[in-house]
């Protein structure tokens, strides 16, 4: 096992160069021990601060259409045979829609991301999804809309770009070796053709992946440097919220320490991608979130899909306390000054004492 800190300086080199950096690396930085991982978040903090400085992206998922999927992700909640207890609706009006996103807005969210289940959209749900990005526009001019509606047929993502989105979310999930793992209905080639063409339509191509899912430290690469190399602009990563009735029921691979690692990882891979921070963050990196900010340069605001996130005033002390910044306002949020509280239990009292 070569040295981390020989390690740590050759990935660095890779990113002012340029160059992708080597598989062996970047796994050695998965597999790095508890006492060298400052040495890692250091290292990624190095590449966030240089490219993105103290801000931080807010995203705002709207859930335009949850539930009855025909498609079989392991991983969701809302796929075929799902027994997880969520949210099942139809297409949100364009209105709806768009009184949800302006929620997210308000809250310092400068792009919303409408998500709708399904393999992928017939051409009339793309104008569907047309007439509700004008409604999201048109409440809140000047944010930025990113579709994320499945697989994408000849021409549509053309027509998405015509009809304003600014980007198209279809996440590559994990490595081509493991995709047959989690999902036998579409294939690792269906999601690469499916960014490539929402590039090539002049969508800003969002692609991430999900961590926890039962992959090797080589999948997790592997994934990594296949979104550099399809050229996502903006990285998700996900960490696996198990839904009691999906087949991955049960499966809690991940603690803390190994989520920054991951999030190292994705960046020392993706030097100037937006790495952000998605679903599972609160329950997988708990009071790590903080430390998480200095690598990753966007977080979903609020909930997610079909559960529910952390309160958005969280996030925004989360952000405040480590002196950074929401995109698109000049200042941080003001800092939050918690009153000393006297102690009124434990000895001296009559109370229980605090433990
Ligand atoms: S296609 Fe999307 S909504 Fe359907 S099961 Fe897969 S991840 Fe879930």
């Amino acid at each position: 096992m070569p040295a981390l800190n020989d390690v740590l300086n050759r990935l660095s080199d890779a990113a002012d160069a340029g160059e992708t950096p080597s598989a062996a690396d970047l796994e050695a930085v998965l597999a790095s021990s508890d006492a060298e991982l400052m040495d890692v978040v250091a290292a990624a903090a190095r590449l966030r601060f240089r490219h993105f400085g103290n801000k931080v992206k807010l995203n705002y998922l709207v859930n335009l259409k949850s539930g009855l999927c025909p498609e079989d992700c392991n991983y969701c909640s809302q796929r075929l045979g799902s027994k997880a207890d969520v949210l099942k609706y139809t297409w949100l009006t364009p209105e709806a829609a768009a009184e949800q996103a302006a929620a997210g807005v308000s809250g310092g969210a400068s792009r919303v991301c409408l998500v709708a289940s399904g393999r992928g959209p017939t051409d009339m749900d793309v104008e569907r999804v047309g007439k509700t990005i004008a409604a999201v526009k048109n409440a809140a001019p000047g944010v930025e809309v990113c579709a994320c509606l499945g697989l994408l047929k000849d021409g549509q993502a053309d027509r998405l770009a015509d009809l304003g989105a600014d980007a198209y979310n279809h996440n590559l999930n994990t490595s081509e070796d493991q995709y047959a793992e989690i999902c036998s209905t579409h294939t690792f080639a269906d999601r690469v053709d499916t960014v490539n063409s929402a590039r090539a339509a002049g969508l800003s191509p969002c692609s991430g992946l999900i961590a926890g899912m039962g992959e090797s430290h080589a999948d997790l690469v592997a994934v990594a440097l296949g979104l550099r190399e399809i050229g996502s602009d903006s990285i998700p990563v996900n960490f696996l919220l198990s839904f009691d009735g999906t087949p991955l029921e049960g499966k809690w691979e991940l603690d803390p320490r190994q989520c920054l690692r991951i999030l190292a990882m994705v960046r020392l891979a993706n030097p100037a991608a937006e790495v952000r921070l998605a679903a599972g963050r609160e329950v997988h990196l708990r009071h790590m979130q903080g430390v998480a900010l200095q690598i990753v340069n966007s977080i979903f605001l609020g909930d997610y899909l079909t559960s529910e996130g952390q309160a958005a005033k969280d996030d925004l002390e989360l952000i405040a306390d480590a002196g950074l910044v929401p995109l698109g306002l000049e200042e941080a949020p003001e800092a939050v000054r918690e009153q000393v509280k006297v102690r009124r239990r434990g000895a001296g009292t009559e109370v229980a004492p605090n433990a």
